[in-house]
């Protein structure tokens, strides 16, 4: 019997609330609220439809901090589920610490004006949610969030020490557009545009922008280049599993998507900084977000799966071992089932599984936690009820 506030109508707050409703046995009362509350209400029509489970919904500004308070205060929820953007962690984090509301994301607090992400200022709240007694359960979408329950997995059932970890993230849908991004544009080339960086032996190693790259052959899928990437979770994967020596982030882009970010880079239409058009202040990248592809709207053409796994290798009983845990997902299966693609689908569901873990009392611990803090078990058997089913590899040969 649990009360859970979502807040973002985008794409995989969507997933996240049809799959929310789906349990309602759980969650019995479900409130949507966003900046744009007509997007609450078509998502609540879609809801009732396809779930038949009513949900209330309202509008709010998640960058005000007072206006987040009135908004707990008015619904009282158990949860908030911040499906919104990085850039609204932290006042949702403050509002919640003062309304005595837990807390769950799926991606780490960005500033606006900084391309740069890392758990600090998040883990900087641990104090205060041990304090008050709450829990916030941080990065719980597939990567960060089933990245992190996978190598818990491994780390419980089938290693002594992780060595070697490489998070692996493949897209090979086709949406039939010549250039869109599978979630909030301007979130990701925000991304992708960063300079590259993995941990080896205790430190972290930089690189270019997506320079260093090669070809990793994914289930069902085949042979894909895949880049190395900075990603979240590799911060809070060391920390919580120091056996590891090497732990890398890949993730596959065309070379169709490659050449227009650089396009979109070299005339700077990347930029975060404000520009002067015409007596108005806009921010490059925020205008090209508002002429893309909306990420919401590539589910119906989108064909081909994604398959995101990590690749491991430690040891076990003093001999080296490797093991592969991934998931495909269907594009055209995510979309059947809640009118979105799969990548918002990949996203969407761990977060209710999240919540789900939180709301029956399994992930349920004063402080600020990224997922892999957890119990991993009950979220993996979750993940095979809930449309997200997975498969393991022992001993395969992992390329890297
Ligand atoms: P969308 O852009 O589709 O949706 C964002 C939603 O947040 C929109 O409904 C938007 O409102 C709302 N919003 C934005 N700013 C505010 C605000 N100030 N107040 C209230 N609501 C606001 O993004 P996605 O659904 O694609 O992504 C959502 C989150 O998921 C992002 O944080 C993203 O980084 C994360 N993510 C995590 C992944 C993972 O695996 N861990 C993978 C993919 C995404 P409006 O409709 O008015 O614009």
């Amino acid at each position: 019997m649990t009360k859970v506030l979502i807040i973002g109508a985008g794409g995989v707050a969507t997933v996240a609330a049809h799959k929310v409703a789906q349990n309602h046995n759980v969650f019995t009362d479900i409130v949507i609220a966003s900046r744009t509350k007509s997007k609450c209400d078509k998502l609540a029509a879609d809801i009732l439809k396809r779930e038949n489970v009513k949900v209330e919904t309202d509008q709010v500004d998640a960058d005000s901090v007072p206006e987040l308070v009135a908004l707990l205060k008015k619904h009282k929820p158990e949860l908030v589920m911040n499906l919104a953007l990085p850039y609204q962690d932290l006042t949702i984090m403050d509002a919640c610490l003062e309304c005595g509301v837990n807390y769950l994301d799926t991606a780490n607090y960005e500033p606006k004006d900084e391309a740069h992400f890392e758990y600090s200022w998040q883990w900087a709240y641990k104090e205060k949610f041990e304090k008050a007694g709450l829990t916030a359960i941080l990065g719980c979408g597939f990567d960060p969030g089933v990245s992190g329950v996978y190598t818990a997995y491994a780390a419980k059932h089938h290693f002594d020490e992780i060595e070697y970890l490489d998070i692996v993230d493949c897209n090979a849908g086709n949406h039939h557009k010549a250039f869109a991004t599978n979630f909030n544009p301007e979130i990701n080339i925000r991304e992708i545009t960063q300079k590259g960086r993995y941990w080896q032996d205790g430190k972290w190693v930089q690189t270019g922008a997506l320079e260093i790259h090669k070809a990793l052959t994914y289930p069902n899928v085949g042979p894909r280049e895949s880049y190395l990437m900075y990603h979240e979770e590799l911060e809070s994967l060391v920390k919580n599993f120091p056996t590891i020596k090497r732990a890398r982030f890949w993730m596959t882009f065309g070379q169709e998507y490659l050449t227009h970010l650089r396009v979109i880079q070299d005339i700077g239409m990347a930029r975060i900084d404000e520009v002067d058009y015409n007596g108005v202040k806009i921010v490059p990248l925020q205008f090209l977000k508002a002429v893309l592809p909306n990420p919401q709207d590539l589910g119906e053409n989108y064909e081909g799966e994604t398959s995101i796994g990590c690749r491991i290798r430690g040891k076990k009983d003093g001999k080296e071992l490797t093991y592969y845990v991934y998931n495909n997902c269907s594009h055209q299966e995510a979309y059947k089932e809640t009118g979105m693609q799969g990548v918002s689908y990949t996203t969407g569901v761990p977060a209710m599984i999240g919540a789900l873990m939180f709301a029956k009392g399994l992930w349920k611990r004063a402080g600020v936690w990224n997922v892999e803090e957890f119990d991993p078990d009950p979220f993996m058997e979750e993940l095979n009820k809930q449309g997200l089913p997975w498969h393991e590899i022992m001993n395969g040969d992992l390329e890297l």
